[in-house]
């Protein structure tokens, strides 16, 4: 049920990790933890190998010979194993819409971390992204709860199925459940949710991994309600474990059974923490240093009577099960040399595509874009010579500060646009640039007076801002306007009067309203990774059309941070409450090309609350180029006993379009996926008129009888 973090059990020695002999022995033989994590430095597939043969090899000398489960944080990729394949971050793998591109990507993410011999992955991110404040919002699939659930069944599925297979890995879910939505905005606070909002919004993307298989669940490191989620007994057990049936093993996040002692000030020593969190439901401790003292604690606590000796026995046989089912006990080691594809030009193909499906095209006036292979461009903004600003946090290192040493050999945008346009047609000029060290988030003018010089004799300028690397706590911000800096040399910019494109390179959506009426095109790329540039290039040119869809609502002032799934009273031209003005609305995204929606057909209109219903719709690409096109379908309930939300996204599929040429979309609605969570925890599927929404069609249905689950 111990699980320890590696670097406490020795040191990188001229660029190998190598054990301390005396501490590895003591936590694996004598103590006999379950599991370790982290990475100690960035290693290569080899050197994991190595790692994980030792661990593997001192595991056989306990006395019950039971692998330990090596895990790894693989947030876009096998990002602490040195030559994997990187895709985009979540956010981005979100904003392709494209449910194959995301399962493609947990396969080869399984793969690369077999060759690690690493068999657990802490990932996917379900944490729902509702508010754009949190440092983590790029780590997850964005803020729709069915957007989420979809883009986690494809990633487990990838990763996981057949699981013990070897070159599959178990998944652990995370964070369980509502981390994302605090209401300070700062990482690891509490939040204020009521039990049915948990259930409307936050809970459905895990049920929908439990019911894909996911066999490891990493617990919201925060509070909900002033409850640390680790003593959580209710989300923990009654609604996880017993509710939604789930079979595998609860791990805690790093080192917050602990927290509930030191941050919350709940109990008066570890020990009393460790009784809460272990009758509460959680399987196994990620400690992930003091493992004595969790040994002496929990053990002691059986001897007193008050952990039962049978929550230790289901804990164990959760996480023995798991093991068993990754077949470790057979085969505890994979190889290197059995994965031929590692890090291969297959591969980097994936991550290119999904790079180039997920950025955004959010603003093109005039149809700027694309430009001429001829056209000559002034390169600008902290984010034009970064890889590590493509990155993002989790890569190579936590907080991504070593990205342009170690992904050296991939392009930059300023590379890449020097490969696409040729060199003698580029300019750069950096203007302003990022701290490297220290708070992350600050920036400095370097010479804004050099860019607009320079600005003189392009066609266009390619405005390269955003936000540098960072995750957790060092990402929480007081501000979530573009910096000051940027802003200048925005403004210094769009006056020298020559056509601004912005590319927004950031994590969450930075407020951009003052400098979004200077720019002729904006493209948001998110946090695409080391073929993200390439991908950009191409699209600027044309050799790719965007097709990426905003997985949340682009905010354009600071105090209006509501998300598309809002009440009434939030909406659109409310006179009395909130006024939802969004600089770009959830799902948006242009083309190069044109679509016309047509069509718009339900089956019948009258629906009794056990049927199902087919809906179809036409599309046509009305343009000239070949495009893709993510067809969303929204639902409206009009009258409800608790106020409906202004509209929920039930379905979508993204569908490849040559021009002139029509598709006819089908989705599948039950009508009891309609039902919403009442104040009494219920689901409950009232009766009355539904709208139904696809592009700008719109039809009426009617339900003819309220059901309660
Ligand atoms: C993060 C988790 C992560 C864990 C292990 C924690 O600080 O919240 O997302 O899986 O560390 O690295």
């Amino acid at each position: 049920m111990a699980q320890v973090s590696i670097e406490s059990l020795g040191k990188i020695e001229n660029g190998t990790f190598v054990f301390n002999k005396e501490k590895f022995r003591d936590a694996v033989v004598n103590y006999k933890i379950g599991s370790m994590l982290n990475t100690p430095g960035l290693q290569n597939a080899q050197q994991w190998n190595d790692i994980i043969g030792q661990v593997q090899k001192a595991a056989m000398e306990t006395r019950m010979k039971i692998p330990v489960l090596y895990g790894l944080d693989d947030n876009h990729g096998v990002n602490y194993v040195s030559g994997a394949t990187l895709f985009p971050q979540q956010i981005g793998q979100a904003a392709t819409w494209n449910r194959d591109l995301v399962y493609n990507a947990g396969i080869i993410t399984a793969y690369e971390s077999r060759a690690a011999s690493v068999p657990w992955t802490f990932s996917p991110v379900l944490d729902l992204g509702t508010n754009p404040e949190w440092p983590r919002i790029w780590e997850d699939y964005g803020e729709d709860p069915y957007l989420d659930g979809q883009m986690g069944i494809q990633f487990i599925k990838g990763v996981q199925d057949p699981l013990g297979s070897k070159d599959k890995l178990a998944v652990s879910v995370k964070h369980y459940m509502a981390y994302s939505d605090p209401k300070s905005g700062h990482d690891r606070t509490d939040a204020w949710i009521p039990e049915n909002y948990l259930r409307e919004y936050h809970l459905p993307a895990f049920r929908d991994a439990v019911e894909a298989g996911a066999r490891t669940v990493m617990v919201n490191s925060a509070l909900i309600n002033g409850i640390p989620t680790h003593i959580n007994k209710h989300i923990l057990t009654d609604i996880l474990k017993k509710e939604l049936g789930f079979t595998g093993f609860v791990v805690s996040d790093w080192q917050d059974i602990e927290n509930v002692y030191r941050r919350d000030h709940i109990t008066k020593d570890i020990k009393g923490a460790i009784l809460l969190a272990i009758n509460a439901g959680i399987d196994m401790s990620m400690i992930p240093y003091d493992y004595k003292e969790f040994y002496t604690d929990l053990i002691a606590l059986v001897k007193e009577g008050k952990v039962p000796m049978s929550r230790i026995d289901d804990a164990v046989t959760r996480i023995i099960r798991v093991k068993e089912e990754l077949d470790l006990f057979t085969t505890p080691m994979t190889y290197l040399k059995d994965y031929p594809k590692f890090g291969s030009a297959e591969f980097e193909k994936a991550a290119y595509y999904t790079a180039a499906e997920s950025i955004t095209l959010l603003k093109n006036e005039n149809n700027i874009l694309p430009i001429s292979k001829n056209a000559k461009l002034l390169i600008s903004g902290p984010n034009a010579n970064s890889m590590r600003t493509l990155n993002g946090g989790w890569t190579y290192t936590w907080q991504g500060e070593m990205t342009d040493k170690y992904a050296e050999k991939y392009n930059t945008i300023l590379k890449a646009v020097q490969k696409k346009f040729g060199m003698d047609h580029i300019v750069y000029e950096e203007g302003v640039a990022y701290n490297m060290k220290g708070k992350y988030h600050e920036d400095s003018i370097q010479n804004i007076d050099a860019a607009v010089k320079a600005a003189a004799g392009v066609d266009y300028i390619l405005l390269c801002i955003g936000e540098n690397s960072y995750t957790e706590t060092p990402g929480n911000l007081n501000d979530l306007s573009l910096s000051d800096n940027q802003l200048a040399l925005a403004d210094a910019m769009i006056k020298t009067g020559k056509p601004v494109i912005m590319i927004l390179n950031e994590g969450r959506p930075r407020i951009i309203y003052r400098i979004e009426p200077g720019a002729a095109a904006i493209l948001d790329i998110y946090l695409p990774s080391n073929y993200g540039a390439d991908a950009l290039a191409d699209i600027l040119t044309g050799d790719v059309n965007p097709s990426g869809k905003l997985p949340i609502t682009y905010p354009r002032h600071t105090n209006s941070l509501v998300p598309y799934i809002h009440k009434p009273s939030e909406g659109e031209g409310n006179p009395q409450g909130g006024d939802f003005y969004p600089q770009y609305p959830f799902g948006f995204g242009l083309s190069y090309t044109t679509f016309e929606y047509s069509n718009l057909t339900v089956e019948k209109k009258i629906f009794s609350p056990v049927e199902s219903t087919t809906i179809t719709v036409t599309i046509k690409n009305t343009g000239d180029h070949d495009g893709k096109e993510v067809v969303q379908l929204y639902t409206s309930q009009l009258i409800a006993a608790l106020t409906p939300d202004v509209k929920r996204l039930r379905g979508f599929e993204k569908v490849d379009l040559h021009p002139g040429e029509s598709k006819t979309v089908t989705f599948k609605l039950a009508l009891k996926d309609l039902a919403y969570v009442n104040p009494e925890n219920k689901r409950i599927l009232e009766e009355g008129d539904f709208k139904i929404q696809v592009g700008n069609q719109s039809t009426m249905i009617k339900l003819n009888k309220t059901k309660i689950y």
